[in-house]
């Protein structure tokens, strides 16, 4: 009976979890963790403060209460509440059942979210984990309400049971999050070039119609597509299956998120108001299968659920991948040129023209993303005028690298870089294993080893990545045929300003940018805004009238209430400093056959 007593040893050896959602209708699941002996005489419970793929801590212990700690016996064990995340059991080295009630109403890519429609489980929200026995293989069981038609959508391993799955450690369990509901699929398979095929599914629980589901799916086809063939294979899944795990719910909030097999996509609109938009997150999440999940920042691999993980690598991580959900989307067909090109317009804007740029370098940028990433204090930051995101110049540096390299290195391109990178650091060797980790010092290498020209990866490095520089977006874009000119040539400028009016005055709503007119007058958000050239503004209607007026270089009086103090001031108007990318053909010039060539081969098909 040696291989009973192998699959009993392996069965002790398991944590198990049974969720039930007896009180769904108040977002309540009941959990029970079963943990085998971990040799130690007490057990260290956790809930995690961090999630894979978000870099803030949010502390999913705040949801967990009613816990009752026993043997298997149902015998209870002694138990601490160490600290707010953190559970000691004595259980002298015997198995420990942990159950508690989870309350969930947060859809999206982070927290868990349970009602009568679903459970929208994200496993770090809703799975308390011993420490130990990270190593240890895994197998839920979700006990669906009866009548529910509640199926799963995972990518957890499926049993011969469809709703018990499993996992072949801790860590992936924590990666894989499950959608339960009566959701709608849409399936395909990729072949690469060797044969390999790879199946696509989108689950998709909405209230729309399934018409726009077929919309979305064959959009979605396309756009896999391009990015296939930027890497020249699917990124290798586990069990050769990749699922979309689609929440358009008016009770969701909007999100992405990556994992190694899968993606969670949520929002409160719908396919019928804004599949674009969608396309533009499912694009971006898909392509974190290759720069994300297997081509790896040494810094988040291991993930720690204890702690926030910082990076430095956020402007190649999410600013790359951002660069490239679009561009896939272009080369898909489903974005025209000069559509691309306005986006790309807002990129360079917010680039050159964001004032934290004076203070962090991309890298440094990176590291603020714990305050940022759906991260939340009550005390106020200053991040208009110190923060700019890594996501848009990561976005603005693989654009700018992109054009340098394509315009430098006969038949190179971004593309063949990240091919390099998958090559080196992504494709798997191993099920579940990432390759090798990368560091910032290697990308700079591969750049180098990439165009054989070590130099300029050093320069380009220094330059735009450790330093604060800019590309020269003019210049770079002229290549493709596509003119930078001013957007509002002629016009003044103060800089951004809203404004919410009540029966106490006009207030400034919006926060004040550094460097602009209206900054060097003093105002700050929450003044109160009397008159300017002598006159009163409503509205922002009102000032962009008042603005259309007048020219740069006018000086207008400016008085308002700051702090319940009276302020008189004077705004001296500038030009508006935002640029407008078009291509040159509807700037009635004519883009010249090695510009079309160039744009061709930077925005054109090629699946
Ligand atoms: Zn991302």
């Amino acid at each position: 009976m040696l291989l009973l007593f192998l699959l009993a040893a392996a069965q002790t050896d398991t944590v198990r979890y049974t969720v039930s959602f007896p009180n769904a209708a108040h977002h309540e699941a009941r959990v029970v963790a079963e943990f085998p002996a971990a040799g130690r005489d007490t057990l260290e419970i956790w809930m995690s403060r961090s999630s894979p793929g978000r870099y803030a801590l949010h502390e999913f212990a705040k949801n967990v209460y009613d816990v009752a700690v026993t043997d298997p016996a149902g015998r209870a064990l002694p138990v601490i509440r160490h600290d707010p995340y953190r559970w000691l059991v004595v259980g002298r080295g015997r198995p420990v059942r942990f159950a508690y009630t989870l309350f969930g109403d947060r859809g999206d890519g982070t927290y868990s979210q349970i009602d009568p429609t679903h459970a929208h489980l994200n496993m770090p929200a809703t799975f308390a984990w011993a420490s130990g026995l990270a190593a240890r293989p895994v197998v839920v069981r979700f006990r669906v309400p009866v009548g529910s038609g509640w199926r799963v959508a995972t990518q957890l391993v499926p049993t011969s049971d469809p709703l018990t799955w499993a996992a072949p450690d801790l860590a992936y369990f924590m990666d894989s999050p499950a959608e339960l509901s009566d959701f709608r699929i849409r399936s395909w398979t990729l072949v690469a070039p060797g044969g390999r095929t790879d199946t696509i599914r989108i689950a998709l629980h909405h209230q729309g119609t399934d018409a726009e589901l077929d919309a979305f799916a064959d959009a979605t086809r396309k756009v896999v597509a391009e990015q296939v063939a930027i890497f020249g294979e699917a990124a290798r899944f586990d069990h050769h299956l990749y699922t979309f795990l689609a929440d358009y719910l008016p009770w969701a909030s909007r999100d992405g998120m990556e994992h190694r097999n899968s993606t969670v996509l949520t929002a409160s609109g719908s396919l019928a108001r804004d599949a674009d938009p969608l396309l533009r997150t499912l694009s971006h999440e898909f392509f974190h299968s290759w720069n994300m999940e297997r081509i790896r920042s040494a810094e988040i691999e291991p993930f720690d659920l204890t702690r926030a993980d910082p990076s430095r690598a956020l402007w190649f991580r999410e600013g790359f991948t951002s660069y490239y959900d679009r561009l896939a989307i272009r080369r898909a067909g489903l974005l025209s040129d000069s559509a691309y090109a306005a986006a790309l317009a807002n990129v360079v804007n917010d680039v050159v023209l964001s004032p934290g740029r004076r203070f962090s370098s991309p890298m440094d940028m990176s590291l603020e993303a714990p305050f940022v990433d759906a991260a939340s204090a009550i005390d106020p930051t200053n991040q208009p005028n110190t923060f700019l995101s890594y996501y848009t110049w990561g976005a603005g540096i693989g654009l700018g690298l992109d054009l340098a390299i394509r315009g430098r290195f006969e038949g190179k391109s971004l593309d063949g870089f990240m091919r390099m990178m998958w090559e080196r650091f992504g494709r798997p060797v191993r099920r579940y294993a990432v390759r090798r980790p990368y560091t910032v010092a290697d990308l700079e290498r591969t750049l180098g080893a990439y165009t054989r020209d070590p130099a300029f990866a050093r320069d380009f490095f220094e330059r735009y990545v450790r330093g604060r520089d800019v590309p020269d977006y003019a210049g770079l874009l002229a290549q493709a045929g596509m003119r930078v000119r001013p957007a509002h040539p002629g016009a003044a400028f103060a800089g951004p300003l809203s404004l919410a009016a009540d029966s106490g005055g006009t207030t400034v709503s919006s926060p004040v940018i550094a460097g602009t007119p209206l900054y060097a007058a003093g105002v700050e958000q929450g003044d109160r805004l009397d008159t300017v050239g002598g006159t009163p503004v409503g509205s922002d209607a009102e000032w962009a009238a008042l603005l259309a007026r007048h020219a740069p270089g006018d000086e207008l009086p400016l008085a308002f209430h700051q702090r319940g103090r009276e302020v008189h001031a004077t705004l001296r108007l500038v030009p508006d400093p935002r640029i407008e990318v078009i291509p040159m053909e509807l700037a009635g010039e004519t883009p010249s056959e090695s510009q079309r060539a160039f744009r061709d081969a930077w925005l054109g098909r090629r699946s």
